[in-house]
């Protein structure tokens, strides 16, 4: 512990972001470099905790080391400190940027006093970490001859590809999209998640030796059976990628899209040619309705502000949240509170209001006279709680039209696509993912594992990461008997 009175001294202080009117123009980071002297005095918050909750069931899921690597960062001994976070955690860039930060939710300090800001400090020490050359490849001093196949590449498939590779075995990653990452690449907008940071990191991978093979859709391009055949194990980290859908009357209608369709046209649009290919669903000069709240409803908002849309709307069916922590949500649980995350400071500093409605159900989509969608009908409803659940009433005389010509469905996903599962005969649990279990994550085919969405359904981007890890773990174990993967 850096110093002891820091935090009763120092207040919180997060790193602030690029304005709203200055990041609206561009698809570049919304996030600024953070000045040293910053990082030193917030790390001096940290008490140390001889119970640190930051890492514990309700904090850290990677259990990320934090207490020792805020005491470095106090004290100055910046590559110390990223050799600590490396040992938790494959890509810190990554949930440095993106993630919800639940060990923030859980921090002792956060009983009494704001929480200290541990996923600046993680963010600052890996992007030092790269400044400094410090982060090279690392490729294995042996090899143990077995073979991997990895099915997807997002952060879960890539913790385990990382995983795997330092314990010798030769791993091949196989995507089906052109680009690798997952939804670190094409989910997750540019200005939240720099595409050249994954490419970044891809590239250290591949230096290290792990063969990444784009364009491959197995079970379409490449049989499952034959992965079983030519690799000695394999792991399923395909995602849930099966979007909810929305059937109310209207649903055919040309100009509604599910979010990932847009995000990913308009993330690839963006690499490949700036958007000058119009390879991409534009919501330039459109009334947008984004229906669903969550990460993807707020990766949607931000996005078509950027292209430009005429107005925007985002309906939750949800009621709006507290302004502090709800009695049954007590610490150290991930508070659920009402947030303003950046899609939505930037639809403010646009239209001059928040852009989400809350308690609002759609009815039907409208028809403009041509097939095309001209609006959606809504009633507003009313939460109550009997017998322990949340029940929903729409409101009489609550009917109302909201005109828009770009209507977008983010309302989470079902779970993986059933492709795989069909021709590997794997089973499915009640929430129709992969069924392994958490911690062995053997799936009820021999030899082949799952992990991340696609066994868990949707999550983190830090959960995905944990599990990727420990999928990785435990083939090392089927391959070789025994593992010292942590
Ligand atoms: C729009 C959006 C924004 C999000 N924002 C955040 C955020 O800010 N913070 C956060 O923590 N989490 C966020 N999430 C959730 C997070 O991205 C996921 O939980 C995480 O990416 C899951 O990782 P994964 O590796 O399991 O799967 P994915 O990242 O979904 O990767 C699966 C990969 O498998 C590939 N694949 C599927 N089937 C096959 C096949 N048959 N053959 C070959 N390849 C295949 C897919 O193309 C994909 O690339 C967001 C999710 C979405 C949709
Ligand atoms: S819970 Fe908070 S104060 Fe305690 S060790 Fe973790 S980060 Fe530091």
């Amino acid at each position: 512990m850096g110093k002891p009175t820091g935090f009763l001294e120092i207040h919180r202080s997060t790193v602030p972001c690029r304005p709203p009117e200055e990041r609206l123009g561009t698809y570049d980071e919304f996030l600024v470099e953070v000045p040293v002297s910053h990082l030193k005095s917030q790390g001096a918050r940290c008490m140390d905790c001889g119970v640190p909750f930051c890492q514990s069931e309700s904090g850290c899921p990677v259990d990320n080391l934090i207490p020792e690597w805020n005491d470095l960062v106090y004290r100055g001994k910046w590559r110390e400190a990223l050799d600590r976070l490396h040992k938790t955690n494959n890509f810190p860039e990554f949930t440095g940027r993106v993630c919800p930060a639940p060990c923030e939710g859980a921090c002792v300090l956060g009983i009494t006093d704001p929480p200290v800001t541990i996923k600046d400090i993680e963010r600052a020490i890996v992007d030092r970490g790269f400044s400094e050359g410090w982060i090279r490849p690392r490729p294995p001093a042996r090899r143990t001859g077995k073979r991997v196949a990895v099915v997807g590449s997002g952060p879960a498939g890539l913790a385990a590809a990382d995983q795997l590779n330092r314990a010798g075995h030769l791993v091949t990653v196989l995507e089906r999209d052109d680009r690798i990452g997952g939804l670190l690449m094409y989910g997750i907008p540019n200005m939240k998640l720099p595409k050249e940071l994954v490419e970044r990191r891809v590239q250290l991978l591949r230096e290290e030796g792990i063969e990444f093979l784009t364009g491959a859709h197995v079970g379409v391009d490449i049989a499952a059976e034959d992965l079983r055949e030519s690799f000695d194990a394999v792991l399923l980290a395909c995602g849930a990628t099966r979007p909810r859908d929305l059937s109310i009357p209207g649903r055919d209608l040309a100009g509604i899209h599910f979010a990932m369709e847009f995000l990913h046209k308009s993330t690839k649009s963006l690499l490949d040619s700036r958007h000058a290919d119009g390879q991409y669903i534009s919501a330039a000069g459109k009334d947008v309705i984004v229906i669903g709240g969550g990460d993807t409803g707020t990766d949607c908002i931000a996005t078509a502000l950027r292209h430009g849309c005429r107005s925007l709307v985002s309906f939750e069916l949800l009621p709006r949240s507290p302004e502090s922590r709800s009695a049954d949500n007590p610490w150290p649980q991930w508070p659920r509170i009402h947030r303003v995350d950046y899609g939505h400071a930037e639809a403010i500093q646009r239209f001059g209001r928040d852009p989400r409605e809350f308690s609002i159900l759609s009815r039907r989509f409208i028809d403009d006279g041509s097939g095309r969608a001209a609006g959606v009908e809504t009633v507003r409803v009313e939460w109550s709680r009997s017998g322990g659940r949340s029940e929903m009433r729409e409101i009489p005389g609550t009917e109302t039209t909201h005109p828009a010509s770009l209507i977008l469905l983010a309302m989470g996903f079902l779970g993986p696509e059933t492709r795989l599962s069909e021709q590997l005969g794997i089973e499915l649990d009640a929430r129709s993912a992969f069924r392994a279990e958490l911690g062995r994550f053997a799936t009820s085919a021999e030899g082949i594992f799952a992990a991340g969405d696609c066994r868990r359904g949707q999550s983190l981007v830090v959960w995905a990461i944990r599990e990727g890890r420990g999928a990785a773990r435990e083939i090392d174990r089927y391959l070789m008997g025994s593992t010292a993967l942590p």
